[in-house]
């Protein structure tokens, strides 16, 4: 129990509240403990370390040979921006798909960096209509890039990315992905898919600790956009190019972070990769759905639009309900979640990734269980209209 005042019998394995959140998450202790040593940025065993966590990224991925990962410092909207900015021309033009505050994210970015914009929205419990995107691409010739997000975080839907990416190889666009909260656990494949690039980060399904976003590249088309960089830090072309010459980062890299990440895609592979993650946590999203059912909550999304990543719930509608003091008794209980981030619905989301089982989630829904019962209400008396 170090460093806590946790004293929940189902916290971490360090004592700390579990974070049934989007990220960061729950990290195992052997992930944890990976970082109490000190690397140079240009000690040997360092740089094979992150040679091969960034050869296994795009394995993950299956990027075959043209395909490269390419790290950035910083979260993981470092290595959105990164992406848009380095494969977008300043004199490119991109279709954002948009059901949520990730791709709002995204069309925010570009308009920044001064890249034109056309915008796909659809509301955030909606995957984005597949016959209207094709549509506008037909239309507008003038766009070069679709961009899509893959598990949006903020209704925790699953958007249809092959598809997308089929439509945008059809009409020879190219198509950069958002798979940060899904990566790792729900199956990309950039060949058949038709990908250009896919930005993720350390801290999500890979289980490592915030700190590094990576975008996974085709080389040619990475080839293609030297120069189009509008930032000297999130250039993806200049990165790549120093790294292949020199082994280096070109600023600073996050050592520890990178050494930590080695050890939780170790763990990844040990639980049988995307197969064995994604299971996990599709049973960890069963478990969740089913029970916070029984109690009477309502999720926002159908069992066929739901990712196993993080579900939204609708805020019950009983007067008794004060999601304030919900959220205080379960973090006093050892378990943190999520506000919701709607504007379709009130809600509330619990998260399924990260350092996560049956016991933990079944541990979780008896803490809520004791937390509606201490707010005088009656289980299954949580139904929303
Ligand atoms: C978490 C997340 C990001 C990145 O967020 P950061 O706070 O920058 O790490 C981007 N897109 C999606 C869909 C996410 O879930």
């Amino acid at each position: 129990m170090t460093g806590s005042t946790y004293a929940s019998p189902a916290c971490s394995e360090t004592g700390d509240p579990l974070l049934l959140t989007p990220g960061p998450l729950t990290t195992s202790r052997t992930v944890k403990t990976a970082m109490v040593h000190d690397w140079g940025s240009r000690d040997a065993n360092f740089i094979e370390i992150n040679r091969s966590v960034l050869a296994r990224l795009a394995a993950i991925a299956n990027g075959g040979n043209d395909w490269v990962s390419v790290p950035m410092q910083g979260s993981g909207t470092f290595a959105v921006e990164a992406m848009l900015t380095t494969f977008v021309p300043p004199g490119g033009e991109v279709l954002v798909l948009i059901n949520g505050a990730y791709g709002k994210r995204a069309k925010r970015i570009l308009e920044i960096a001064g890249r034109k914009t056309v915008v796909h929205e659809t509301a955030e419990d909606t995957p984005p209509d597949l016959a209207q995107i094709e549509k506008v691409l037909a239309a507008t010739p003038s766009i070069t890039h679709v961009f899509a997000v893959h598990c949006e975080t903020t209704a925790g839907i699953l958007n249809p990315i092959a598809q997308i990416g089929a439509i945008a190889a059809r009409y020879g666009k190219g198509y950069l992905l958002d798979s940060m909260s899904a990566f790792g656990a729900l199956p990309v494949d950039v060949q058949t898919m038709h990908i250009d690039a896919v930005a993720a980060s350390s801290n999500k399904c890979i289980e490592g600790v915030p700190g590094l976003g990576f975008v996974i590249c085709r080389r040619e088309a990475l080839s293609r956009a030297k120069g189009n960089a509008t930032t000297l830090v999130l250039d993806l072309h200049e990165q790549w190019t120093n790294l292949e010459k020199t082994s280096q980062y070109r600023f600073t890299p996050p050592t520890h972070v990178i050494v930590a990440f080695h050890q939780a895609l170790e763990e990844f592979d040990a639980e049988g990769g995307v197969a064995g993650r994604g299971a996990r946590y599709r049973n960890n999203c069963r478990i969740l759905v089913e029970g916070m059912r029984a109690l009477g909550f309502k999720p926002l999304l159908s069992e066929a639009l739901q990712a196993p990543i993080i579900v939204t719930f609708h805020m019950p509608e009983d007067p008794r309900f004060e999601f304030q003091r919900f959220y205080d008794s379960l973090k006093a209980r050892g378990y943190v979640i999520y506000p919701g981030k709607l504007t379709v619905a009130d809600s509330f989301r619990i998260g399924c990734i990260g350092r996560l089982g049956e016991r933990e989630m079944r541990a979780a829904l008896n803490a809520i269980a004791e937390v509606l019962d201490e707010m005088g209400m009656n289980r299954a008396v949580a139904r929303t209209a």
